[in-house]
């Protein structure tokens, strides 16, 4: 059974800055025959206050990873308290750390005495073979047009993919990359609406065609921006989802979404 619980769904400095939405990232939990793995992506101001104060609570001691689709601050702001409270403030050494080469070093948004408090490091890297946390096999995506080393994660857990397609802006690689990997449930942060200026991010309608051109049975959007709330992204998930004959979600601050319910409610309509 796969469940991601939401513990933050904004994007974007202004969102971000003011808590319109929440920014503590996702979730993952991942419950078959060889027990339970949890796995925090993408931990974001607030992020630790959010897990803890959840119903239920996510409790960092039981997470097995954390990761970063990239170092940018809606990603990464509580990377170290999330590292120090899943180790136990330093003083158990457990669990394992993803994120890229550049989060780690140069400017890095990971302290590097932090770092030391995880049992396992794994630099990310384009397209890489399957890193293993338990059960879970994560692989990463084409790398993101996004200003600082950013990509995409493919979970495979008990023969379900889960992807998530964090910031960027449109390729047709991109595309290419989430649909090999053929995903049962795509997240895709969807920043902005629609707009002239060429910024890192993609918008509504270039998600569109993105998960028109994947094709997940369900799809969610999340990591919006002001222009994307004042459009009203359950109405727009409702609109695409008659456009393009398939499950399309919007995400909202603290949902826990039942992946694996979800995933195998379309897999029954389709027989
Ligand atoms: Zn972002
Ligand atoms: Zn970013």
């Amino acid at each position: 059974m796969i469940s991601i619980r939401f513990l933050g769904t904004g994007g974007a400095r202004f969102v971000v800055a003011r808590q319109i939405r929440a920014s503590g990232g996702m979730w993952f939990r991942f419950e078959g025959s060889g027990g339970s793995t949890q796995i925090h992506v993408d931990p974001g101001p607030g992020a630790l206050v959010r897990a803890t104060s959840a119903l239920p609570p996510c409790e960092p001691l039981e997470l097995d990873a954390l990761i970063l689709s990239h170092k940018h601050l809606d990603h990464s702001g509580d990377i170290n308290a999330m590292i120090e409270a899943m180790t136990h403030g330093g003083w158990r050494r457990r669990g394992a750390l993803l994120a890229p080469r550049d989060a780690f070093e140069g400017e890095p948004v990971i302290f590097p005495y932090a770092a030391k408090f995880v049992a396992q490091r794994h630099i990310l890297t384009e397209r890489s073979a399957p890193y293993r946390v338990n059960d879970v096999a994560i692989e990463t995506s084409i790398r993101h047009k996004h200003g600082v080393e950013t990509y995409g994660l493919h979970f495979t857990f008990e023969g379900t993919t889960v992807s998530y397609l964090p910031c960027g802006k449109f390729f047709e690689g991109l595309i290419e990359d989430y649909r090999a990997h053929a995903p049962d449930l795509l997240i895709v942060n969807v920043l902005r609406y629609r707009d002239a200026m060429k910024v890192d991010h993609l918008t509504f309608d270039e998600a569109r065609m993105v998960i028109a051109g994947v094709r997940p049975k369900v799809a969610v959007m999340t990591h919006f921006g002001t222009k994307m709330l004042e459009r009203n992204p359950n109405r727009l998930a409702a609109e695409l989802e008659d456009e393009l004959g398939l499950r399309v979600l919007a995400a909202y601050d603290g949902w826990l979404l039942d992946a694996t319910t979800e995933i195998e409610a379309v897999a029954a309509a389709l027989r």
